[in-house]
């Protein structure tokens, strides 16, 4: 018996997903969640927020991160561990499953390791829209593991930086993203210190992984009038910023109640003022006030963020046919009758 077609959820493969970037091109797919996570931090009071759910070892985290709006629902299953790619593994993979919430049924599940990297990638650049200083064009890139490229891509798409100077403890790593980066557009400067990084950046990216309080940046390091963008610190005891940069700095951050928990804030005070970043976008709160200002999105990834980027996937997916239909769901002619199903199920003696 073959299952009915509404029961079949659409399945996004990692193949499925490259197709899905290729087709329709990097730069488009940045910008396209861009937008999608625009619209709806535009609309933040609609949904329903909670801090992610997370169950932490000694050498990582696996976290669930869930939210809904009137008609849909999402979470994301995503895992931090910065011991993997010494085991030859990713730090962060992940999937996600979109849902309607008037049947219950999924509308989607698919991988999230890429769409993970282009979602935070896009934030940060939309973030950096508003916080950065004008006419901003080099961007110091720290850390240049699996997330870099993508966090370079988006800042030249959507802030339209020409030059990142890459900075990694690793060689290799920084080897890598240089060329990964070689055919962009960007001038790429790989470089030994994280000071020599940061030369005349206007915007510093902070993207490394260490399960402790490191300090990537110390207070000496930052200047008047950049933007801090740091991807990294997002978990307990997991952070990269020395606590007299905070103070220095006008924080925004995506959801307060999950970054007093994860992100750098979390070193300060409980009332360690900060500023809700979908608020600068409505007009409520200011971005950037002055050229002195020292700007930090204390970037730790929400679920409002998986919600865009898979509602904007589940689209892609439909117009170009890009996913496998999945038999997820159990999905009786009669909808009361699940034991029957099984009994007259071609796998069964009797049948
Ligand atoms: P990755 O392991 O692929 O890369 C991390 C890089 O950091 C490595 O190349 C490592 O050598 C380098 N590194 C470690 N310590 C360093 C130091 N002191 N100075 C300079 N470089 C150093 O990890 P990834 O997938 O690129 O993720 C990077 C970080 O971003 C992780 O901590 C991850 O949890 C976080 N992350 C955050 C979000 C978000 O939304 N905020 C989303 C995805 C990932």
């Amino acid at each position: 018996m073959l299952p009915s077609e509404k029961a079949l959820v659409p399945f996004v493969s990692v193949d499925h997903m490259m197709q899905l970037i290729h087709q329709i091109g990097l730069p488009q797919m940045l910008t396209g969640i861009a937008k999608a996570i625009e619209e709806d931090f535009l609309r933040w009071e609609q949904f329903d927020k909670t801090p992610r759910v997370a169950a932490h070892s000694a050498v990582g985290v696996i976290e669930l991160m869930p939210t809904a709006d009137e008609t849909h629902y999402a979470f994301k299953y995503v895992n931090g561990h910065p011991k993997n790619t010494r085991e030859g593994l990713q730090t962060v993979t992940a999937f996600g499953l979109l849902a309607d919430m008037d049947t219950g049924y999924p509308l989607l599940l698919s991988e999230m390791t890429m769409l993970t990297a282009l979602r935070t990638a896009a934030m940060s650049a939309l973030a950096a829209k508003h916080l950065a200083p004008k006419g901003a064009t080099v961007m110091a890139m720290i850390g240049n593991g699996a997330q870099s490229e993508f966090q370079c891509l988006a800042m030249q798409t959507l802030v339209g930086i020409d030059t990142v100077r890459l900075y990694d403890t690793d060689t290799q790593a920084t080897a890598k993203c240089a060329a990964n980066l070689a055919q962009s557009g960007l001038t790429v400067v790989p470089c030994k210190t994280p000071e020599e990084a940061m030369m005349g950046a206007q915007i510093i990216t902070t993207c490394t992984a260490d399960k402790k309080n490191a300090t990537i940046l110390t207070g000496n390091m930052v200047g008047e009038g950049v933007h801090i963008n740091a991807i990294g610190g997002d978990c307990p005891g997991k952070t990269e910023l020395a606590a007299d940069i905070l103070t220095r700095a006008d924080v925004f951050v995506e959801y307060p109640e999950q970054t007093r928990i994860e992100g750098e804030i979390q070193q300060m005070a409980e009332d360690f003022p900060v500023t809700e970043f979908w608020q600068v976008l409505n007009g409520a709160a200011q971005g950037r006030r002055s050229e002195a200002q020292i700007t930090l999105f204390d970037s730790v990834g929400f679920a409002i963020e998986d919600f865009s980027a898979l509602r904007f996937v589940h689209d892609k997916a439909r117009e170009t046919g890009l996913n496998l239909p999945l038999d997820l769901l159990a999905d009786p002619d009669d909808p009361r009758d699940l034991f029957g199903m099984l009994m007259r199920s071609p796998h069964s003696a009797a049948a």
